[in-house]
C-alpha cells in the first residue's frame, strides 16, 4: 500500500515537473524513481525539502528567463532540467537516504538536507546573480567575469546562496532536534556553494566554439565540437554539482563529531 502510494505520488510529481517545463522527459523519468525511492523509505520528512529545492530553483530559473533575456547572460539553453542535471543533484541524497534505511542515524538527515542546501545555493546564487546589475567576480583572480560564468561571484549571488539555505533550514526546522543543526544546514550550503564557485573557475572544463569563436562551458557549440581550452575535460557542470552536493553533505560530517 505505502509502495503504491509512494509510486503515484511520484509519478504526478513527474507528469506536473514536466507540464510545468521544468524537467526533459529523461528528467522527469529519473525525478519519478528518486522520489519514489524518497517517499518510500523517508516519507514527507525526506521529500519536502528536495521537492523545496527542485520547484523553487525551477521557479526561480523560469522567473530569470522571463524577466531577463539578454544574450550575454551565459545560462542553460534550455529551461528544462535534463536528465544528467537531475542525476547531478540527486544521487547523493539517494545514496544517503539508502544508508539511512539500514543505519538510523539523525546525522544522515543532517547530512541529506545539507547536499541539498549545497546545489540549492549554488542554483539561487547562479540565477540570482544573473539577475543583479552589480559586478560578477571570478572568485579566484577576481578578474571581472560575465554574470552566469561558472566560478563567477556578486553580492547578489552570495546573498542568493545564503538566502537559500536559510530557507532550507527554515523549511526542515520541524524534524530538526537540535537548534544547533539549523545553523550547520546554513553554513553547509554556504560553504559547499563557494567549494563549487572555486571548482567552476578552476577545474571546470571550458571550451572555445569553433565557429562563433565564443567562449562556453559546453563541448558542443554551434552544432561542432568545441575546442577545449581549460580544466579537466571531462568535469562539466553536472560534475561540479555533484561534487557540490558530497562537500554540503560532508560539512556537518565534520563538525558534528
Ligand atoms: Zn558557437
Amino acid at each position: 500500500m505505502h509502495l503504491l502510494l509512494s509510486i503515484s505520488y511520484s509519478f504526478l510529481i513527474s507528469v506536473i515537473a514536466f507540464r510545468l517545463k521544468f524537467l526533459s522527459f529523461r528528467g522527469s523519468l529519473a525525478a519519478f524513481f528518486f522520489g519514489a525511492i524518497i517517499y518510500f523509505v523517508g516519507g514527507l520528512k525526506w521529500s519536502v525539502p528536495i521537492l523545496f529545492f527542485f520547484f523553487l530553483s525551477s521557479f526561480v530559473t523560469h522567473l530569470r528567463r522571463k524577466i531577463y533575456t539578454n544574450s550575454t547572460v551565459l545560462l542553460f539553453e534550455s529551461e528544462r532540467r535534463n536528465g544528467n542535471q537531475v542525476l547531478a543533484n540527486g544521487v547523493f541524497p539517494i545514496l544517503l537516504i539508502l544508508a539511512y534505511n539500514f543505519y538510523h542515524k539523525e546525522l544522515l538527515y543532517l547530512c541529506y538536507v545539507s547536499a541539498i542546501a549545497g546545489v540549492f545555493a549554488d542554483t539561487m546564487a547562479t540565477e540570482i546573480g544573473s539577475l543583479s546589475k552589480f559586478k560578477t567576480y571570478d572568485i579566484v583572480n577576481l578578474k571581472q567575469v560575465v554574470p552566469g560564468t561558472s566560478g563567477g561571484i556578486s553580492i547578489y549571488g552570495i546573498l542568493g546562496g545564503l538566502l537559500a539555505s536559510v530557507l532550507l533550514a527554515l523549511i526542515v526546522s520541524p524534524w530538526l532536534s537540535n537548534e544547533k543543526y539549523f545553523i550547520i544546514v546554513i553554513v553547509s550550503g554556504f560553504f559547499a556553494n563557494l567549494v563549487d564557485s572555486i571548482l567552476g573557475s578552476t577545474l571546470q572544463a571550458k571550451y572555445k566554439c569553433v565557429v562563433c569563436l565564443q567562449y562556453t562551458e559546453k563541448n558542443l557549440h554551434c552544432n561542432q565540437n568545441a575546442k577545449h581550452v581549460k580544466g579537466l575535460k571531462y568535469l562539466n557542470n553536472d560534475g561540479v554539482n555533484l561534487i557540490t552536493s558530497v562537500t554540503g553533505a560532508f560539512i556537518p560530517a565534520l563538525i558534528t563529531n
